[in-house]
């Protein structure tokens, strides 16, 4: 690089250093957030899993309660429930997507939510996953306003995770950090079959 260059080149990181350090410097309150992934494309579970491993190196105690009927032990729920610092719940049988046994549905929404509201009355945990937690608001099957009563409840240094294609508004409001996933292309459009490791 000529002098000249390398002049410039300093001159410009210096004034982004300055940028963040005071970006650094303004962000100093301590305290757990609320980050929901949405929209239709892969990578909102993951996502969410990867911050759960993330958190367990640092020998955090997480929580899951995975919002839809496990029809697949997914690989998430082999590894993670099977981890000593993760209690992993997923919502148990009677649940049908096609909702043919609406009050079925129902009870199986309400029996979720309580282990995830326990788990948010916990101080114990630092996050918290619920997967798939925003269907239950699209077919009615819990109120939005119950949750965001317990989601401002939670203790304070709480960490907690929501995902779901669509996201209700109410919880839109309070989340701290939301990440929309954007469908550009699926494997499964171009016909390449599902495949555990990847899809579940
Ligand atoms: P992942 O668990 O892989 O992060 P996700 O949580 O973002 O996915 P979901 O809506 O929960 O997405 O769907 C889970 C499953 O559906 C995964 O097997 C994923 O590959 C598949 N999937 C996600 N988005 C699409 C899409 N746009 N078209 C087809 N299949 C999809
Ligand atoms: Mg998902």
């Amino acid at each position: 690089m000529s002098d000249e260059l390398e002049q410039k080149h300093q001159k410009k990181m210096a004034k982004l250093k300055e940028v963040v350090d005071a970006r650094i410097e303004q962000a100093q309150e301590e305290r757990g957030v609320l980050i929901a992934l949405k929209g239709n494309g892969k990578g909102k579970s993951s996502s969410a899993f990867g911050t759960m491993a993330r958190a367990l190196g640092h020998k955090q105690k997480c929580g899951v309660v995975q919002f839809i009927k496990g029809r697949i032990e997914t690989g998430e729920q082999l590894f993670f429930g099977n981890h000593p610092g993760v209690d992993f719940h997923v919502m148990g049988t009677g649940f049908t997507w096609e909702t043919q046994n609406r009050s079925q549905d129902i009870e199986a929404a309400e029996n979720a939510w309580k282990i995830a509201e326990s788990m948010l009355q916990d101080a114990s945990y630092q996050l918290l996953v619920f997967d798939e937690l925003t269907y239950l608001f699209k077919y009615k099957y819990l109120d939005v306003n119950r949750v965001v009563t317990a989601l401002q409840a939670r203790p304070k240094h709480m960490n907690v995770m929501i995902t779901g294609r669509t996201l209700a508004r109410e919880i839109a409001d309070i989340a701290d950090t939301i990440s929309t996933v954007q469908d550009d292309k699926h494997a499964f459009r171009a016909g390449v079959k599902a495949q555990p490791g990847i899809e579940w």
